[in-house]
């Protein structure tokens, strides 16, 4: 047996591993590591607080090269899985909102790009997007229309050299500081969904805030709005036929929370082991109680099962066998296993969590949505199902 020193947040030697291999992976995991550290974590508890990222924020981002990484999984180097991956543990380290900010605009709407736009559509808005010159929202679920997207009221009609819009999306990311949406809408005489590139400046396109949003607040949804909007016929993805196209692209969003969960959670386990060995009670620090560390090493079991199901999805993937139903058991679980951790450090922490430079309430409170988004627990629940019995329950 080794008597090496003990690394927490890699108790398994899981992402140790990984980051030997993939040196790539491991600059952008520092890079991002620090900057977290310098410039976000001193003030992120007041913006949680004023519901508000600070401008510039995205161009920051991908100044790091974090949009690189998951936007377009064909693309050449290590990027993808595992940089995507590590990225995504460490924005959410910080904060859900941030790590969702970024994963919707290089899993969601560059993937939706990259993946079924032409080449032309390539060219033109995937660099500005890449480089956080423009920020993009993914405009699917409806007030109407949430776990099941096939229920959505916007429509499109082709109407010669431009297609036509016309609906409301809800619970929009990004979509306070977008310049594009990619928008899905059901053609008129088809019924079959299909993905528009919007820009936020065409006429009839509005976007007001959701200001009761109590979750998720440096990264809280917008409701958007498309009256008559006209589009040209060459913002609409041409190779985006069907639901599958969306959930093609919600599929690349999952496997950001599976990796991005392991970092809200680790913050969580090291502000609660902190807490217990600096808090005094019946005369000995908290750290000294049994049931204390039942409750540490709960946290830490749940972590290492976190960190083995992202490992084994990123290893499938870089051999091109990862398969949708395996991202959404592991977004099932590592959604679910996070809140859990989030939940009992809260409960050590008891008063002073409660204030917001304490991270754990923040966290919790977010991966409620975290929970929420990209499918709901029982939605993920029955797409397994699903798979596992050949049987659709929905
Ligand atoms: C912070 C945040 C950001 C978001 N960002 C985006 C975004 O950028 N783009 C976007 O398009 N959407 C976004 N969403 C929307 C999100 O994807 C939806 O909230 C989610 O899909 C669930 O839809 P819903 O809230 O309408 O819940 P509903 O579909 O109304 O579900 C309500 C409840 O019923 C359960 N349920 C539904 N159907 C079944 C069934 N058949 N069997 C059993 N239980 C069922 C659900 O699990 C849930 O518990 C965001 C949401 C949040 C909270």
């Amino acid at each position: 047996m080794s008597a090496a020193k003990i690394d927490i947040d890699d108790y398994f030697g899981t992402t140790g591993d990984i980051q030997i291999a993939f040196a790539q992976s491991l600059n952008i995991q520092n890079r991002i590591r620090r900057w977290i550290v310098e410039e976000v974590q001193p003030h992120l508890g007041q913006w949680w607080q004023q519901g508000r990222t600070p401008d510039g924020m995205m161009a920051q981002m991908a100044s790091l090269g974090i949009f690189e990484t998951g936007g377009d999984p064909k693309a050449p180097g290590e990027r993808w899985p595992w940089a995507y991956g590590l990225a995504m543990r460490e924005l959410e380290r910080a904060d859900s909102g941030l790590r969702t900010r970024a994963s919707v605009q290089c899993g969601l709407v560059m993937h939706a790009i990259a993946r079924f736009g032409d080449d032309r559509q390539r060219a033109t808005w995937l660099s500005p997007l890449l480089r956080g010159e423009t920020v993009g929202g993914f405009a699917l679920t409806e007030a109407g229309a949430g776990s099941n997207p096939k229920e959505m009221a916007c429509w499109c009609q082709r109407k010669g050299e431009y297609w036509l819009l016309e609906g409301n999306k809800r619970w929009v990311t990004n979509a306070d500081q977008a310049d594009l949406l990619v928008v899905w809408a059901k053609e008129r005489d088809t019924e079959e969904i299909r993905g528009f590139i919007v820009p936020t400046t065409y006429p009839g396109v509005t976007r007001q805030p959701i200001s009761t949003h109590a979750s998720m607040r440096l990264a809280a949804p917008w409701d958007v709005g498309l009256s008559a909007v006209r589009l040209p016929v060459t913002y609409c993805l041409a190779g985006a036929k069907g639901l599958q196209a969306p959930l093609a692209c919600i599929t690349q969003a999952r496997y950001a929370v599976v990796w991005g969960t392991i970092g809200a959670a680790l913050d969580c386990f090291h502000e609660a082991m902190d807490f217990t060995q600096r808090r005094i009670s019946f005369g000995r620090s908290l750290a000294h109680s049994q049931m204390i560390q039942e409750r540490l090493v709960d946290m830490q079991s749940h972590i290492v099962a976190m960190e083995l199901r992202a490992v084994q999805l990123a290893r499938l993937a870089g051999r091109d066998q990862l398969r949708y139903p395996q991202v959404a058991l592991a977004k099932r679980d590592n959604a679910r296993a996070a809140l859990s951790v989030a939940r009992i450090a809260c409960e050590i922490l008891a008063a002073k969590g409660f204030e917001l430079d304490s991270r754990s309430f923040r966290h919790m409170a977010n991966l409620e949505s975290v929970d929420t988004y990209e499918g709901t627990y029982a939605v993920q629940t029955l797409i397994v199902g699903r798979d596992v019995t050949g049987l659709s329950a929905f």
